[in-house]
């Protein structure tokens, strides 16, 4: 396999953007390899710019769950160019998707779009800030939530209450209001609530965790955060970024039968245009501008291109709910194939399924908490990816990134992609 057009671009790029890249992750370099660059996809599959057809596991990293220029997903799309793509005026589709989300995820009792998943975490934490009038904020390692600066933040070593900025630019002063909590440790939320109680203003999660590999937020974990938030008069936020509508209709709240105040989402809600919502009680949303002092804008925000394709999508989802047992049938299928072809091989292999979500770890190690996905090993996931994109499989170059099934994936690419496991497990192990 060559990548001889993808080096050359690479190295165009790099003089231009930095890293050569608009999002680090599509750098590849965890891999130790240059960017892949894309020419097309359908499908199940797509096609690098030295004409290597791929079965991608990436998935535009989360929002194609159709998979890649799915007609039903696109449909009607040239009607809105036609008809003018922004107005910076209010549409009835707007309203339409609005209505249609909160029909399906009922805690989302009002909406508000935004254009990125990382919009939609800040203008959440702004909120909770807002409507509670604190200003502490609580997550968790291993969760990521966008690249806002508040939330940029993990904990330091040893002492959970003295928390470091993840990213140069982000002050002491910004990180001092962001604890950092172990995930699927109560004790250690606990703490923090012992400590800082009346000055919490939100507690925000993923219920289940796709940023560190895929990390089941266990049930009695997620259902002591909703307690200890409402004793507290703390918000429960749910970044379902990741898991809202592709976990399931209802996302991580239904899965877990527990209602967050507030809701971020982005990827699905838009079929592959830039996109974000968040959500929440009536009261609560009620202090966003206008209707309140918590101010949020976005000159695109509610594009036409994106509400259309997103009420496509979810729409169609609605419309078609097999599809979520279908990819679960596939992730348990692919999950049994990567798990038995680990065991011909030396390199333990642990992998994390819930629903249609699963990632493998380089470990032999149960992976339930941040310090077991850290046992994970990362030199050999490198050598891994390289073996099974030689095979022409395209998992997520970082071993802590879930792998996106769609609805497009058919028994011929899982059986593929099954074998090529076998292979690259025993090759990566040499
Ligand atoms: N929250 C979660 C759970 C995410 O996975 C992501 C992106 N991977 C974000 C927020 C940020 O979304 P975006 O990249 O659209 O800003």
């Amino acid at each position: 396999m060559k990548f001889d057009r993808s080096e050359e671009l690479f190295e165009r790029a790099e003089k231009v953007m930095p890293g050569g890249v608009n999002s680090p992750v599509r750098a590849f370099k965890s891999v130790e390899m240059t960017a892949l660059f894309a020419k097309s996809a359908s499908g199940s599959k797509i096609t690098d710019e030295d004409g290597n057809v791929y079965i991608d596991y990436i998935s535009s990293w989360g929002p194609l769950i159709l998979g890649h220029a799915n007609p039903e997903v696109h449909k009607g799309v040239m009607d809105v160019f036609e008809g003018g793509i922004s107005y910076g005026l209010s549409t009835k589709k707007e309203i339409e998707l609005a209505e249609l989300i909160s029909s399906m995820y009922p805690a989302a009792q009002m909406v508000r779009m935004v254009n990125s998943g990382t919009e939609a975490t800040m203008s959440a934490i702004r909120l909770a800030r807002g409507y509670t009038e604190r200003s502490k904020i609580l997550k968790f390692e291993g969760c990521y939530h966008g690249h806002f600066d508040g939330l940029l933040v993990k904990s330091g070593s040893g002492a959970l209450t003295f928390n470091i900025p993840t990213s140069k630019g982000v002050t002491e002063d910004i990180a001092k209001d962001t604890l950092v909590a172990t995930y699927n440790d109560f004790k250690s939320v606990e703490k923090c609530f012992e400590e800082f109680g009346p000055e919490i203003a939100g507690v925000i999660i993923e219920p289940v965790a796709g940023n560190m590999g895929v990390v089941e937020g266990e049930r009695e974990f997620i259902s002591a955060l909703r307690k200890i938030t409402r004793e507290n008069g703390t918000l429960l936020i749910f970044d379902e970024v990741i898991t809202g509508f592709r976990l399931g209709l209802d996302g991580a709240a239904g899965y877990y039968g527990i209602e967050p105040d507030l809701v971020c989402f982005g990827k699905v809600i838009g079929g592959g245009l830039p996109v974000g919502a968040y959500g929440g009680k009536r009261e609560i949303m009620s202090e966003v501008a206008p209707l309140g002092d918590v101010y949020q804008a976005g000159t695109l925000s509610g594009n036409p291109l994106a509400v259309h394709l997103g009420l496509n999508l979810l729409s169609y989802l609605n419309r078609n709910p097999q599809i979520y047992s279908q990819l679960e049938d596939r992730a348990i299928r692919l999950e049994e194939g990567l798990v038995e072809g680990a065991k011909s091989g030396k390199i333990p292999v642990t992998v994390n399924r819930v629903k249609g979500m699963l990632s493998m770890f380089m470990t032999d190690s149960p992976v339930t908490t941040f310090a077991q996905v850290m046992t994970s090993d990362t030199k050999i996931y490198a050598r891994y990816f390289k073996k099974m994109l030689s095979q022409g499989i395209l998992f997520p170059p970082s071993q802590y990134e879930g792998l996106f099934l769609s609805a497009a994936h058919t028994d011929e690419d899982l059986n593929l992609t099954i074998k090529a496991n076998v292979n690259a497990l025993r090759l990566a192990g040499e």
